[in-house]
This record gives C-alpha cells, structure tokens and sequence, in this order.
C-alpha cells in the first residue's frame, strides 16, 4: 500500500523548497498525505464553453475558448496591468492582470487556442475578466472539463502563483501517483452497512469528480468518517472515565433540601426547572459521576436549580463549588444564594482573586475541614492551595468562559471526580452541542418563570438620538433603570474606550437630573464593583458599560437596554445583553443602536433579533451566518474548528446518525477488543496523537 503520509511535500513535481515551505507555512500542507486530505471548497461546472456574445457581468463564472490577438499594458504604479485582447469569433473581449505581467507575457503566446475562465466584470465600462485561468485548449482533457475544484489560498501564495489551479495541479500530480488503494481508515463492517464510498475512490473524487452524483458520495463517506471519529473521540473518552470512576452516591434527600424547599423557596418552581432537579438528583443517586449541561435561557433560573443541588450535596455529607466566569459574577451568586438561604444553616463563602490575608486562610481552613458547604468563587476556586474536605458537586456558570482544561483540574480536588455540573445561558445549537460536550447528558430549562413579558426589541439608527433620550426619560421617570452598553474589543481598545468615555459624558450631560455610573473591564475591581453596586442598589439610574455586563448581572428593576454599535457584537452577544433586561414584572425594551449604513449579514443579525426571543432559534441562526469556528466557546474547545468538510450548521443529521452508531461500537467493545473493529480504534489513535485538541478532552 502506498504511504502518502512519510512522503514530504516538496518532493513533488512542482513543489520544491521554496512553495514546500509555503505549503507549509500556510496551511499546514507537509505531506502528500496533507495535501490530499486539503479539500476544495467549492467546485465550478466547466462542461459548457459560452460565446463571447452572450456574456454580460451579472453572470458568475463562464468558460470561454478562442485566442489572445495581442497584449498591452497600461496604467502606472498599483494601476499598471497587463490586457490581452481576447477573441472566440463571435465577439471580442478583454482579459486583465495587474500582477505578474513578466511571467504571463512569457507564459502566453498570441494566436494559441487556449481555455479562458473567471468571472465577468465591468472595467472603464467595459465587459472583461480579471486574473482568469488560462489552459492551452489541448492540454485540457474532456473530462476535465466537468466539475472543477476551488481550493482556498491565501494572499501570500498567491502572490508566489500558488493560486487555487496551481494547487489544482498539484492535486492532480498526487493523484495520478496512487496505483493502488491507501489503507482504509473505516471498518469493512461499517463501510458495508452504510454503503460508503471506498477511501481511495472518495479522496479522488473529492478532488476531481467525474459527476456531481460520484461527488456527493464522496463527500458523503468524508463526512460520515469525519462526525464520526468526533463522535467516537468523546463516546470512548466518556466511556473509559466511567469505568475507571465511580461516582459518589448521593442517596438521600433530606434536611437542608427540605427545609429549603418546604420554608424558603420564595416561589414555586416552573415545570422545567422540577424537572431538571430531579435529572440531576437521579444521575446523583446513580453511582456513576454525574456530567450534565444544563442549557436555559438568561432569566430562567438556573441559579435557584444550582442551589437546590448543592443542598442535595450538603445532605449527603458533601461539599460543593460553584465557578463563575467574572469577579461581578462570583460575587452576584454569594449575595443571592445568601439571599436565598437567609437564617438556614448552611455556610456559604465567597473566593476571587481579590480576597487575600487572614479573610483568604480562614476560608481555606474552612474547606479542609468541612465547615464550609458552598464555596462560590472565580477561577481562584481551582487553583491548587484551594483543598477541600470532601467536594462532591462542582457547578460551572456560563461554561464557555472556562476551558476543557480548567474543567479538568476539578478532578484533582476529590478521590473520585466531583459530579459536574455546567450550566449555560448561551443556549448551543445541539449540533455544537453533541460535538463540543458530546460527553455530557443534557438539560434544559425551556421555560421562564410566570409572569415575565418578552422584551420588545427595537432597531433604531444612531442620528435618531433625541427620540431616544425621550424614551430613556420617560422610562426612568416611570421608576425604571437603563443599561447603554458600548462595544469594547482588544483591537480597537484605545478608540472604544474612549468612545465609551465620550458616551458617558454625552448621557451625563443629557440626564444632568440622574445618576449615571459606569463600569468597563479596563477598571480596578474595587471600582467596578462600587460602581456597579450604585445600579444594583437603585442610587444610579443609568449604567454606562461594555459587555462587562453580558453575563450573569440580575437588576430586576432595569428595564431599558440600549446597545450602541450594534453592528459590532455577535448575536450570541446581543442576545446576552438582552437578558440583562426583562427580568421584572414590567415591559421591558431592548434598542439596537446603528449607524445607517448596514452589511448584509449585520442587516439580517439585527432582523433575528427584532424578529425572536427564542436563545436557541438564535444560536442556530448564528451558526448558520458564522459557522462553528467563529461562535463563542468553540475556541477553546477546538474541535469545531478542526473540521475539514463537515458542516455542524447543515449536517446536523448525519452527526446523530453517526453518534448513533458510534455509541454502539463503543458499548458493544468498551474495551476496543473487538477484531471487526480494529481498523476504527487504529484510527482513533492516529488521530488522537495528530490532533492536540481530541487528547486534551477530559
Ligand atoms: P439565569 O438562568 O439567567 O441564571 P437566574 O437564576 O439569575 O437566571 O434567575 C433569574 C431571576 O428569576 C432571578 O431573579 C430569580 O430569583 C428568578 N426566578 C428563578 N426561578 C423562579 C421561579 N420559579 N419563579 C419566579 N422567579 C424565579
Ligand atoms: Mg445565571
């Protein structure tokens, strides 16, 4: 069999040192086995030859033969460009290129029949192509003629020519060179079952299919082995954690949950967070360790479940933590679950980075032995001084702030692993979900507690200020509480604070008769916190932020959010934002400021968000505008990113059918002993040690 994978790319015709390290440097392309594994992303039917007289420059790409009458250059500096003039017989036509004249006038000869293709445009008024494909017609065999690969480059190999045909070519070096079939990566078992494509064929085909129904099943096999071994990856990581853990087994409800519930549950629980309760009091009970994610909308009461587990835990003899992404956060929770406990007898502590000195050590010793029951904390709950006398339930808030990795380091807190708990507001489309917490069972809480009224959300252009200054006033005269919330973001950071300072001031002096606070990331926490405790109390009417805000902060009385550049924030985001206000019994409103010009894609996020309030239409909507790698929280994660072809946004069906059959394997061969089998844990292992991000997932 032919081993593509040992052989180096820059042994390749064509390649050399000097495109080798190109290769390399920019996509990651060492290999033959790289390169063939570097699929197209789209591919353009090149079966018709059009005639010069039918081209206008709405249409996409056309394919065109005839020959060059003569060539020109005009234009000085960024404008200098090389034109030939182009005929087929029927009309005559321009084709254009301001790069690389030398190479092309050497390259192209006058009165050779050549193959043009790109896309017509309008230049000086006039119809041409720009920077088009040009095969001398004789090279151009029929059948490559049909469905042509495009494969991404980037500007630096463009300008080396190592453009999309260039890697077209290379492709085709490749090809040829296999005689015979690569070693099979999927089972002869599942490749029969589901009628999949042979590797060797589906590879060729990807890259030069004969026909659109030979590619489709190509791309088909490509995908299933891609969500598959995704799926795999995690089904046997979670398989092997349960059966080298046990899980500490809660079994009893008693006391403290019962006092709790029957004397100070300030309201009656919805439907779905009863529900949710008892899912995790069952895992709890079951003797296997409990990982659960527990998705629910901002404002549907995820805190009031958290709290009601830790009391199971407490119950049981055992501790609990619960990790909050921000200082604000951490400190939001302690205050609110105190709230909640009142005069019970459960003692609960506050840990961030800021609390230091005696205060710091007593809360320590605390832990260690076993006086503490609830630690609410930041990051600093995890780190290594931080030892507990028995931890049994670890709750993470807003998970998609804390890594796999920060996740890990819970288990080095207790003999067996804690039962964890995550718990998110950024409700996850379920195909991110299965890949990225494939390991975790999932909840979810669809229902917000009775009473609460959708927030109206309004698109409003920025030169409108005053309408929205009159909103602001009669709002805030009606008792309520305003967010304006500004963008902050690292790269423009000197320019948005100081946008954000200039916004401050433009409100101070709009509302001279309130009090207008403001807090950003940029401030020393004490700080933050004074301000913020002026909005939470009521002193402040107005808060000035960045997303400092997004998460977790509950003002009950806020009513008003206003959002300036909307443009700039993800939907994800705004959507967060939003949840900040609603949470009274009044109307409340969400305005999305703009400036008049809009981008497509920004014009249809702001239409989502007018249109619905529903987390999950939206997060499903931002995949699909997006796509995985840019949503929040699959940075960290990786996976998402590392697909080569499938698709979370569209393939969300074959991912379950896939996870299906890989959870099958796993529970038929937990061990991977099975011989029909064999092929597939090979694979999973080569894939493990090549992939930094599958081996990371604890
Ligand atoms: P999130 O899920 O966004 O973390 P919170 O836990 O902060 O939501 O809850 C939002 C608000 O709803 C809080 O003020 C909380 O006290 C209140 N709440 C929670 N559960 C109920 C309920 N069953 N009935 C009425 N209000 C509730
Ligand atoms: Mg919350």
């Amino acid at each position: 069999m032919y081993d593509l994978a040992s052989r180096d790319i820059k042994y390749l015709t064509g390649v050399g040192p000097q495109r080798a390290s190109l290769l390399g440097k920019e996509l990651g392309i060492y290999t033959l086995h790289d390169l063939l594994y570097y699929f197209p992303y789209k591919y353009v039917d090149r079966s018709r030859i059009y005639a010069i007289h039918e081209i206008d420059a709405s249409m996409p790409y056309i394919q065109l033969k005839g020959e060059i009458v003569s060539f020109e250059t005009a234009g000085e500096g960024r404008g200098r460009r090389l034109i030939a003039h182009f005929t087929d017989g029927s009309g005559f036509m321009d084709l254009v290129w301001f790069q690389g004249i030398k190479y092309l006038l050497n390259r192209y000869k006058v009165h050779k029949e050549y193959l043009v293709f790109g896309k017509p445009t309008v230049f000086n008024g006039r119809i041409n192509i720009a920077h088009p494909d040009i095969d001398a017609a004789e090279e151009m065999q029929p059948s490559n003629l049909g469905l042509q690969p495009y494969y991404n480059t980037t500007e630096k190999m463009k300008r080396s020519m190592l453009n999309s045909h260039a890697i077209e070519k290379l492709m085709a070096t490749v090809v040829k060179q296999i005689q015979e079939p690569m070693p099979e990566t999927l089972s002869t078992k599942i490749l029969q079952e589901h009628h999949l494509m042979p590797l060797t064929d589906a590879l060729i085909n990807l890259h030069f299919p004969k026909n659109v129904e030979l590619l489709k099943q190509a791309q088909y096999r490509m995908k299933f082995e891609e969500l598959f071994y995704v799926q795999l990856n995690i089904l046997r990581y979670a398989s092997d954690r349960m059966r080298k853990y046990r899980g500490y087994i809660f079994s009893k409800v008693g006391e403290a949950f019962n006092t709790f519930y029957s004397h100070y549950l300030p309201f009656e629980l919805t439907g779905a967070q009863k529900r949710v309760i008892k899912e995790a009091r069952k895992d709890m009970g079951s003797g296997k360790q409990m990982n659960r994610l527990l998705q629910g909308d901002v404002g549907s009461g995820k805190t009031l479940v958290a709290l009601m587990c830790m009391l199971i835990a407490k119950d049981n003899g055992f501790q609990s933590c619960m990790m909050a992404p921000t200082e604000i956060l951490a400190h939001q929770h302690f205050e609110t679950l105190k709230g909640f406990l009142k005069d019970m007898d459960v003692h609960v502590e506050l840990l961030t980075g800021s609390i230091k000195g005696k205060r710091r050590e007593s809360i320590l010793q605390g832990l260690l032995n076993g006086e503490v029951d609830i630690l609410i904390g930041t990051h600093a709950v995890i780190e290594d001084t931080v030892e507990f006398h028995a931890l049994g339930l670890a709750i993470i808030d807003e998970q998609h702030r804390f890594g796999v990795a920060q996740r890990a380091r819970l288990w080095s807190k207790s003999i067996n692993p804690p039962h964890v708990l995550v718990m998110t507001a950024t409700p996850i489309p379920r195909t991110l979900a299965m890949t990225l917490y494939g390991d975790l069972d999932v909840s979810v809480i669809d229902e917000l507690p009775p009473g609460r009224k959708p927030v109206a959300t309004i698109h409003q252009y920025e030169n409108r200020r005053a309408q929205l200054h009159d909103f602001i006033h009669e709002q805030i005269r009606s008792g309520r509480q305003a967010y304006i919330v500004f963008p902050l973001i690292q790269e423009s950071e000197k320019i948005d604070l100081q946008n954000l300072e200039d916004g401050y001031l433009r409100i101070k002096e709009a509302f001279p008769e309130y009090n207008v606070c403001k807090v950003h990331g940029k401030m020393k926490p004490a700080e933050k916190d004074a301000q913020m405790q002026q909005f939470v109390s009521g002193e402040a009417q107005i808060l000035v932020a960045t997303t400092v805000i997004e998460v977790g902060v509950n003002v009950p009385n806020a009513s008003v959010m206003i959002i300036e550049n909307a443009e700039r924030f993800g939907l994800s985001q705004l959507h967060q934002l939003r949840g900040r206000v609603g949470r009274g019994a009044d109307q409340s409103y969400c305005v999305l400021v703009t400036s008049y010009k809009l981008s497509e894609e920004t014009r249809k996020r702001i239409e989502i968000m007018v249109r619905t309030n529903d987390g999950f239409e939206i997060a499903e909507a931002d995949l699909k505008l997006r796509g995985p790698g840019d949503l929040e929280g699959t940075q960290q994660s990786g996976v998402a990113f590392d697909l080569k072809i499938a698709d979370l946004a569209h393939d969300g069906q074959l991912l379950q059918y896939v996870r299906e059959i890989a959870q099958g394997i796993v529970e038929a061969d937990p061990q991977g002993l099975l011989p029909e089998n064999a092929v597939l844990w090979k694979q999973l292992k080569t894939l493990r040690k090549s992939n930094v991000n599958w081996s990371a997932i604890s």
